[in-house]
């Protein structure tokens, strides 16, 4: 007879198969749970998850969120939606379904079931901010009509659907607003700026720094945020969030360039190309909230992730 760990739970991951719920996918395999694993493959793929395929606490369910779908689950964590710029503008009217239907679908399957559920929010909702850095009570400065608006204000959307769930219908939720996360796995052409830096570099092409490159970003390396959002679920105190997780060192886009320059020994060039439009100017997260909460801060500097996300680009091209 098998003895039952009572600490395993089924866990239900949306977008399993992408650059974050891969990971995500790994810790929760290693630790135990019965993970069920929901893509419908526009961004990730079976590659990221093929060394998971043969466990048997792991399971691969192809759907479209847009689409309801019952489950038996204990723990949702909501990841399905394409992230960077160039694949949520490939079909920004899929794009906001996926963040606005999936959201509905995955709350209505929470509160059926009596699932607890963690919706990955974003950095973007504060759109171009005035407010520097960004603290969870800042309301955003975002362009309802843009051409981030399809993520921008998609992801709003479902930070509005958990919050009205939790007050009509009791739902236990939790929400993390991620900053830009980076690490292995990232799709190589997905047109984020480390990978995007990391390939050309790695090829000794021309590195395109958007605008003057004077904008800024805050690097969180992968391992860390998917620790920040385990505790979040895990956090017995039932705290909702909104809460933001990243890495408060701010960097100039030119500043990563060179920094990746230099790490590579890579012959490429930088080159500038016009800024794209609703481009914001600076992010940097306040992450007071989640150290006081769930005791969070990220342990990885810029340097050793890039180091660790350098090796895999080496490997894979
Ligand atoms: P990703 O594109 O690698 O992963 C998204 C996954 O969702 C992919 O596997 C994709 O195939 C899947 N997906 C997309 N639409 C779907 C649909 N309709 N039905 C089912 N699956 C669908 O991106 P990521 O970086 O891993 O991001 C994961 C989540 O985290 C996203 O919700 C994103 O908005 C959020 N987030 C990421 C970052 C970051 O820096 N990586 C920052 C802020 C927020
Ligand atoms: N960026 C760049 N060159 C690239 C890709 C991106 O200069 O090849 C810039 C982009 O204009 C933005 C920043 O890098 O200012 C981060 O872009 P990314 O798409 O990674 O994330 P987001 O804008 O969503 O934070």
């Amino acid at each position: 007879m098998e003895t039952q760990n009572f600490n395993t739970r089924r866990v239900l991951v949306t977008g399993g198969a992408g650059f974050l719920g891969s990971h995500l996918c790994d810790r929760l395999v290693a630790e135990g749970h019965d993970v069920l694993c929901l893509d419908n493959f526009f961004t990730g793929g079976k590659r990221n998850i093929s060394h998971l395929l043969g466990k048997a606490n792991f399971e691969l369910i192809r759907h479209d969120l847009v689409q309801p779908i019952l489950l038996e689950v204990d723990e949702i964590y909501n990841l399905a939606c394409p992230a960077s710029p160039i694949h949520y503008q490939y079909n920004p009217v899929k794009t906001i379904k996926t963040s606005v239907m999936g959201a509905i679908n995955m709350l209505g399957l929470a509160k059926r079931v009596k699932a607890k559920i963690l919706q990955a929010s974003t950095s973007e909702i504060y759109g171009d901010p005035i407010v520097h850095p960004q603290k969870e009570d800042y309301w955003g400065n975002v362009n309802s009509v843009g051409i981030r608006s399809c993520y921008d204000e998609g992801k709003r959307c479902a930070e509005t659907l958990f919050f009205d769930y939790y007050r009509q219908n009791g739902v236990n939720i939790r929400v993390v607003r991620i900053f830009n996360t980076y690490g292995p796995r990232m799709h190589p052409n997905d047109g984020r700026v480390v990978s995007n830096f990391i390939v050309q570099a790695l090829k000794n092409q021309d590195i395109t720094v958007f605008g003057d490159g004077m904008q800024t970003r805050s690097f969180c390396y992968v391992d860390d945020l998917i620790d920040g959002m385990i505790r979040m679920m895990n956090d017995p105190d039932e705290f909702t969030g909104p809460v933001n997780l990243g890495n408060p060192s701010e960097f100039t886009i030119l500043e990563l360039a060179e920094k990746i320059l230099e790490i590579t020994g890579s012959r490429s060039k930088i080159v500038f190309a016009p800024l794209p439009q609703d481009d914001p100017r600076q992010r940097q997260p306040d992450i007071s909230l989640a150290f006081e909460q769930l005791n969070w801060k990220p342990a990885i500097d810029l340097d050793e992730g890039l180091e660790k996300t350098i090796a895999y680009f080496k490997d894979i091209l």
